[in-house]
């Protein structure tokens, strides 16, 4: 995956732009185009736009090129947010090779004084910005296990054992998250067997979402772990979904 990155001014306001109020913008992959486009408002009013392409997409070089790239994308939203844009530096280019679970938890033993934490225990696609918030979580589950164990004779004993089986959960949702991009043919690795099931869900729950709202903001709050995957099994959503998949079977 290569990860492109330009900061800067939007330009003032203007009809076809974007209302002030937005929290963030993104225009999906489509068969003919593999890329993702996002912006998000980062300090001093200012807006990031992260450009990501997939197995070997060319991407544009010069912050003209990234204008010019937006048009040809499937919406112009975002084509209109940044024509005219000020850029404060150049394009930041990042190449991010693959998305990495290790299994540490499947181990027999593990060392007593050692605790992987983070991206070394699972990386996910940055396309997604989720990796900060599980290093995070799991330095949180960390501080409850260490606290359960100050009266432990030998607190660090089967601590990373203990700390593996706490963290999964928090896994689950990202990790799920980065599968997706085993919708691209060159993607490498072990294809979930439910995928294509899980694919049909995921589309057609982007289709619900792209016509209510509420679904769309309960879908990005999951994408963005602020609510457990669960809540999209919902009835009252899961219903709508699965009405959808019917109907395209
Ligand atoms: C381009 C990009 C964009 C991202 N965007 C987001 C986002 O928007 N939201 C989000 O939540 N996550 C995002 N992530 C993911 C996030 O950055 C990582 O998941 C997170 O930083 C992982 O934290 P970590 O402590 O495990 O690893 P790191 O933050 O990588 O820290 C590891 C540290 O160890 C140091 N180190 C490595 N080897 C050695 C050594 N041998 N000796 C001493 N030090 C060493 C490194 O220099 C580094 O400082 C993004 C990642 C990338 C690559």
């Amino acid at each position: 995956m290569d990860l492109a990155t330009v900061a800067g001014a939007l330009p003032p306001y203007h009809p076809r732009r974007l209302p002030r109020s937005l929290q963030s913008i993104l225009t999906g992959p489509t068969q003919l185009n593999l890329c993702r486009i996002g912006g998000v408002p980062v300090e001093n009013n200012y807006w990031q736009v992260n450009l990501t392409g997939m197995h070997g997409e060319p991407m544009p070089e010069s912050t003209r090129d990234f204008t010019a790239f937006a048009r040809t994308l499937r919406t112009q939203t975002i084509y209109d947010a940044i024509e005219g844009a000020i850029p404060f530096g150049p394009i930041h280019r990042f190449g991010f090779p693959c998305s990495v679970r290790r299994r540490f938890e499947a181990l027999d033993s593990f060392p007593d004084c050692l605790l992987p934490l983070g991206d070394v225990i699972c990386r996910f696609n940055p396309a997604f910005g989720q990796g900060m918030s599980v290093a995070a979580q799991e330095a949180g589950a960390l501080r409850r296990l260490i606290e359960a164990r100050t009266v432990d004779a030998d607190p660090l004993k089967g601590l990373a054992q203990s700390f593996f089986a706490a963290i999964q959960g928090f896994l689950a949702a990202p990790w799920a998250a980065a599968e997706n991009d085993f919708i691209y043919e060159k993607t490498r690795g072990q294809r979930p067997r439910d995928f294509y099931q899980r694919s049909k869900f995921s589309f057609a729950l982007q289709r619900v979402a792209a016509e209510d709202a509420t679904v769309h903001q309960i879908m990005s709050e999951v994408t963005h772990l602020v609510k457990p995957s669960s809540t999209l099994r919902d009835p009252q959503i899961a219903s709508r979904v699965t009405a959808l998949m019917a109907a395209s079977a």
